[in-house]
């Protein structure tokens, strides 16, 4: 018979280990899937400015922070993906590639990822290729930077960006009202590649090219439901309370998963949030 853990929490970023490190200090029998780096987004996060009390630390100095405290406290981050979680009364079904596991509750903590990216876009995350704007803008001051916008929202964070940077291009891939800044320029096309050497210096679009420092891609991200079936959405974000809660009874969702701002401080928080209901939770069914 399987070990059945207190608390399964998938995904290993910010979120994923602020819950594990909160369970832990609630003495919660845990496990934590996810990937040995934790989180792609750390890795590539050049320099981060806003995480409490670390200024200016770059994204590895921040993941080997997280590791330490995560290590001192003896968690261990399972390096396997999840594919199912299913709901089976009294306990979660967790199904790996290889293994199943079993918990009375769960936080999902995945994180948001992309359906289609463009070749180079992996690349050159972190090195011209940005998700976020609020987060990246400051680093093209007095550059070039095209962005990719494939929904409304983008129209405010390409304005955003315009009032930092020394050029602007707009490539809409959504059909809309543009109200973009008089200094953008706005460019009808289809985005085929981004090239460079060790950073970005190319968008390649089917019939033109532009040279550009930066490309930020803004999406939305894909929706989460197929990792658990009956999971309500709200857009492509998982629906939550204020105590992370979902729909699904004893099960959890924190961070980039449960909505905007993308942002480290509040992946943390939430999953600290999302952990001490989890507890609850746990502790009720005992
Ligand atoms: P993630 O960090 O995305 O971690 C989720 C992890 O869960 C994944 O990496 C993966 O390992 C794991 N996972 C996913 N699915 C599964 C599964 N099915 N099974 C098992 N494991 C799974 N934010 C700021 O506040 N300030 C910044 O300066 C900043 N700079 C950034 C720079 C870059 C280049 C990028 C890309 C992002 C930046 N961000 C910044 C945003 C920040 O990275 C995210 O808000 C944060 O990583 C969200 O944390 P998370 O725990 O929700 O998810």
């Amino acid at each position: 018979m399987s070990t059945r853990y207190d608390l399964a929490i998938v995904g290993s970023g910010a979120a994923g280990i602020s819950a594990a490190i909160n369970a832990k200090l609630r003495n919660k029998n845990i496990i934590v899937f996810g990937s040995k780096d934790l989180s792609a987004k750390l890795m590539k996060a050049p320099i981060i400015d806003n995480y409490l009390g670390l200024p200016e630390i770059t994204g590895k100095q921040l993941k080997d922070k997280f590791i330490n405290h995560a290590t001192a406290m003896g968690i261990e981050v399972i390096p396997e993906k999840i594919n199912n979680v299913y709901a089976m009364g009294d306990y979660f079904a967790l199904i790996a590639n290889e293994n199943n596991y079993e918990a009375v509750s769960v936080i999902i903590a995945t994180g948001v990822e992309f359906s289609k990216t463009l070749p180079g876009e992996f690349e050159y995350l972190g090195q011209g290729v940005s998700y976020c704007a609020t987060c990246d803008a400051s680093f093209f001051k007095g550059k070039v930077v095209t962005v990719i916008g494939y929904n409304q929202e983008s129209i405010d964070e390409a304005n955003f960006i315009s009032e930092i940077v020394e050029k602007t291009y707009f490539i809409p891939m959504f059909k809309g009202d543009y109200a973009l800044n008089p200094n953008i320029e706005m460019v009808q096309g289809t985005p085929v590649s981004i090239k460079g050497t060790d950073k970005v210096e190319l968008l390649e679009l089917k019939d033109r090219e532009i040279t550009t420092d930066g490309v930020f891609i803004l999406r939305d991200s894909v929706s989460p439901e197929q990792l658990v079936p009956g999971l309500e959405m709200e857009g492509k974000h998982i629906k939550v309370t204020r105590n992370m809660e979902t729909n699904v009874a004893g099960l959890y969702a924190a961070g980039d998963i449960s909505g905007k701002p993308y942002q480290y401080m509040k992946a943390a928080g939430e999953g600290q949030v999302a952990t001490l209901n989890a507890v609850s939770f746990i502790d009720d069914k005992r």
